[in-house]
């Protein structure tokens, strides 16, 4: 057996044809860069979050989770430096109209770091380099100007409060809730606050299938510290997030972590330490762990005229409490683990099955329930077994068509076990179980099937 490089058309192909992720808006001919998880899309994306949710907030004691909203007041950005800051460099091609990332284009030839560059040394590299418009090859550019990244949105009020912005990211509401959640529960620094939701960008360059898209999810957590221990907790969250890495079956040899230095730091950010995958298309950023300081909680603190200030129980010391911020893309997620379980693999008769290998937590069918013949009374006791193991989750039952192509349909969408019921399960009560991964199949009794699947492959 063989384990061929996967392509991202492969992975662009079955997740269309499998009903993974569509285009979004196909039937109007298309909306750029937006997708629409499909069945099991939507399957695994949950999976992913509710495993995300169930290990960093419900399993620790030090964490707590909240649901803001999208809209939040726009003093918000303001505060927390988007208005004025969350910018990208961009040019226009007076040809052809294409809206480009001026940094991206110089940034194949440039040996330095582009985030340093101001707008006119961009323009000035664009000539110097020579730089040809990645659309129609022109070289007739408008200035580089800064962009910014925000969506606007018009409220039914009028006056300055009537423009909102979708958030660019989840974090300020958590933010916002810091004083309410220490008021209202148990916690004490250190602590986290978890929160998984929308978020928008207007990216200039979005691309690479739901890599760069501009409607997205993030699981974020804003972690509490005491300012003179962020050190050791920014160093055990990068850890953690390992950890996390492992947990969805991501390949350590494919994470590369990248020291975020200077003028590429976020402007919140005093230490930024990027996680980055070896995607099909290349090794960019899959997660990223920040050392935000006290800079949020400090400026909500100015703009609202609120004190956010922790006092230690114990100490009656008084602090704003500095944050570390491991953040994770949901999209990307999905990319990832789709990306690293995709197999065509090449049998020992020549055919070629394609597989994804999921981790069961993420499969988005736990198991399918596979009756040989259509008759008989198999089909009835088929679902009378589905029934039962339908308390690991979404499962399928399948009796169309020869029992191989069965198999390797569900191969096809991660599914990691098949249970196939015949003639003998009804004299004996026994079953065929048939693993995804090594296609090795046992026998064993109905009776036996709920511990032998919580001890193989459903405990997490
Ligand atoms: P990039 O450098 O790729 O634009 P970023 O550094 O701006 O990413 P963050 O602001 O740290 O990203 O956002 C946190 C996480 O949200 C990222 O690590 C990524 O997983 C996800 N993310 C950010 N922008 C997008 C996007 N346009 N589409 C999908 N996911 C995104």
């Amino acid at each position: 057996m063989s384990k061929t490089n996967t392509s991202m058309e492969k992975i662009v192909s079955l997740a269309k044809r499998k009903g993974f992720v569509y285009p979004g808006s196909e039937i109007y001919g298309g909306f750029a860069n937006s997708y629409t998880y499909g069945p099991y899309g939507v399957q695994l994306k949950n999976n992913i979050k509710n495993l995300w949710w169930h290990w960093f907030v419900e399993k620790r004691a030090d964490m707590v989770g909240i649901d803001g909203t999208i809209l939040l007041h726009p003093k918000t950005w303001k505060a927390s430096g988007h208005v004025d800051t969350f910018n990208d460099p961009m040019v226009d091609c007076k040809d052809c109209q294409a809206r480009h990332r001026a940094d991206h284009l110089v940034e194949d030839k440039y040996e330095g770091n582009v985030d340093g560059l101001s707008l006119a040394e961009l323009d000035e590299k664009i000539t110097d380099f020579g730089v040809k418009c990645p659309k129609c090859g022109g070289t007739n550019f408008t200035k580089a100007r800064q962009f910014n990244l925000m969506f606007q949105t018009q409220m039914a009020k009028t006056g300055e409060e009537s423009i909102a912005y979708m958030r660019p990211e989840t974090a300020q509401a958590i933010f916002l809730e810091f004083k309410n959640v220490v008021d209202s529960t148990r916690v004490k620094v250190p602590f986290g606050i978890g929160q998984i939701g929308k978020a928008f960008r207007n990216e200039i360059t979005p691309g690479n299938f739901i890599f760069r898209v501009l409607e997205f999810e993030q699981m974020e957590i804003e972690y509490f510290v005491h300012p003179e221990e962020w050190k050791e907790h920014f160093e055990s969250w990068v850890q953690a997030m390992y950890e996390w890495c492992e947990l969805i079956g991501l390949d350590k040899k494919k994470i590369h972590e990248l020291e975020v230095e200077g003028d590429a730091l976020a402007h919140y950010s005093d230490r930024t330490v990027d996680f980055e995958y070896e995607f099909p298309f290349g090794v960019k950023e899959l997660y990223g762990c920040a050392y935000r300081t006290d800079f949020d909680l400090g400026n909500h603190q100015r703009e609202s005229g609120k004190t956010l200030e922790y006092r230690d129980p114990q100490t009656n010391e008084k602090y704003l409490p500095h944050v570390i911020e491991p953040t994770f893309g949901v999209d990307r997620t999905v990319l990832a683990v789709l990306s690293e379980a995709y197999e065509d693999e090449t049998l020992d008769d020549g055919s070629v099955r394609t597989v994804l290998h999921f981790k069961p937590a993420l499969a988005p069918v736990k198991i399918a329930v596979l009756p040989l013949m259509k008759k008989d009374g198999l089909p009835e006791k088929a679902q009378e077994i589905l029934r039962k193991v339908q308390v690991f989750g979404n499962c399928e039952y399948d009796q169309t068509g020869a029992i191989g192509k069965r198999y390797r349909r569900q191969d096809e969408v991660g599914t990691p076990v098949c249970i196939t019921v015949d003639y003998d399960t009804l004299e004996d009560d026994t079953v065929t179980v048939r693993d995804r991964d090594t296609m090795e199949q046992k026998r064993m009794l109905i009776g036996e099937l709920l511990n032998y699947l919580s001890d193989n492959y459903f405990v997490y």
